[in-house]
């Protein structure tokens, strides 16, 4: 009797749980501009789901209970309902993907840019080389790096420049931006003069993808929100389900407590330490080994370049021409609905991709915000975004050729190449650490304003040289070699 009772309990308790909520996509045209601020009805934060999925011009896609559209209705909002429905894969794939419930063709999976490339390398086998620079957290796939010049296949004592994309990987469009550059440079070296002189002076790295793990969620379909690695962080075997994993963006080990969440359920998950995710470590060994001049880490979206940085309201020992450089790639790139330009601000001075990159190894790296008001384009939006941002990689690249400090620095007995510090006491304040040479060369590409500077060079077991009116001219890369002297 007991057990019939407990079974019939068992039943009744199913039978009077509510049927599962129907939840409605709503879209809403013609949205004022202030009920889009942060204060407004339809702000789209770019981070949480749960309400305004998108707010593309003045178009907003949202997610809403009955309740909440019988209210819009009478607010006199003309809204139009896409979906309803008790499936809530089913009602993201819809706002993000569109019709289809799929990512549209035009933008590229992991697969389809490793053989784009490879076909690339095929047809112009001096001009692009891959590299393996490491391995994603969880399914151990390969990220690649490509370097691109007009001998590919060798490193080469010149400035490098690197472009990422999807350290976020519901953030799509940087992926494509990198992708499009590949072709662009290799297509044009000999027939497009700025890709040829570019090519020739210069070694372009690029990383379409940074997050492998999580691209392949959201471009395979399984889940278009998807941000972070696949961390399995509270280590059930289970992987894949919103929001686990860590955000690549906010593992980079400089004052990484500052920045993101200790919580692993938040969308800003840090990790439990720095660099404690495969992907960061590629990209840290990647970095430090090649010391470029500029990076670009593609995100989306804002329309605005994040550069390094606001520390306390404090900025950057270079903040003169990191601004100049990230206020002249702005300039360059279009915004969307053709009102002007992207923006500059300054980023604080934590556990993202550009705080470590400029605070630890003086590479000058900029967030570029690309697109407004998603992460997943629609495919119409994407040729247009893609193109206004290779406008800002042509800014950038105008910057690769100083002026600046072409420091070398080699043993004197030897001719070995060094790696010494390179310190600028004047501008380098105790906010950075240490620059220095690369161990290939002994060389450091040091942008700086033309005019004199007192420049210290350092390394153990050799006597320091120190200069106190190095010259750096108007223009072009000042040559500096220095033969340092054994103690
Ligand atoms: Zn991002």
């Amino acid at each position: 009797m007991r057990r019939v009772t407990a079974l019939v309990l068992a039943l009744g308790g199913g039978a009077a749980a509510e049927p599962p909520a129907r939840t409605l996509l709503l879209e809403i045209p013609n949205v004022p501009a202030a009920e889009q601020t942060s204060t407004g009805r339809f702000y789209y934060d770019g981070y949480s789901f749960e309400r305004v999925i998108r707010m593309l011009r003045d178009t907003a896609v949202i997610r809403a209970t009955p309740a909440e559209m019988a209210e819009l209705k009478q607010a006199g909002y003309p809204l139009r309902v896409v979906l309803e429905t008790t499936d809530e894969m089913r009602l993201y794939r819809r706002a993000i993907y569109g019709p289809a419930l799929q990512l549209s063709p035009v933008y590229h999976r992991y697969d389809q840019i490793t053989a784009l490339a490879a076909a690339l390398a095929v047809a112009h086998p001096q001009l692009i080389s891959r590299l393996q620079i490491g391995e994603t957290q969880h399914h151990r796939r390969p990220i690649y790096a490509y370097r691109v010049s007009n001998r590919a296949a060798v490193r080469q004592d010149r400035p490098r420049v690197m472009f990422n994309g999807a350290h976020h990987s519901d953030e799509l469009l940087g992926t494509e931006i990198v992708v499009a550059l590949m072709g662009k440079l290799v297509n044009g070296y000999g027939r497009d003069a700025e890709v040829t002189r570019w090519l020739d002076t210069l070694e372009i790295y690029l990383v379409p993808v940074v997050n492998v793990d999580g691209h392949d969620m959201v471009t395979s379909g399984r889940d278009p929100r998807w941000r972070k690695n696949l961390r399995d962080v509270n280590g059930d075997g289970v992987v894949g389900q919103f929001h686990e994993g860590v955000n690549l963006n906010r593992n980079y080990d400089f004052n990484w407590i500052m920045g993101g969440s200790p919580d692993p359920a938040k969308i800003g998950y840090r990790g439990s330490y720095p660099f404690s995710e495969s992907e960061n470590r590629a990209m840290r060994d990647f970095a430090a080994d090649n010391l470029f001049v500029l990076s670009v880490s593609y995100h989306s979206s804002g329309e605005v370049i994040f550069y390094p940085w606001s520390w306390g309201g404090m900025a950057a020992p270079d903040d003169a021409i990191i601004k100049r450089i990230a206020g002249e790639i702005a300039a360059s790139i279009p915004r969307t609905d053709g009102t002007g330009r992207y923006d500059i601000a300054p980023g604080g001075a934590s556990s993202q991709s550009y705080a470590w990159l400029y605070g630890h190894l003086g590479i000058i790296d900029l967030i570029i915000e690309t697109g407004k008001g998603a992460h997943v384009f629609p495919p119409e939006e994407v040729p247009g975004i893609v193109a206004a941002n290779l406008q800002g990689v042509s800014a950038l690249l105008g910057h690769t050729n100083g002026p600046g400090l072409a420091v070398k620095v080699t043993d004197a007995a030897t001719g070995a190449p060094l790696v010494a510090q390179v310190w600028l006491p004047q501008i380098e304040n105790e906010t950075v650490d240490r620059r220095t040479t690369d161990a290939e060369f002994g060389r450091r590409w040091r942008l700086l304003e033309p005019g004199s500077h007192y420049v210290i060079i350092s390394c153990p077991g050799y006597r320091t040289v120190v200069l106190p009116k190095a010259e750096v001219g108007p223009a072009g890369w000042t040559p500096l070699e220095i033969r340092l002297e054994r103690e």
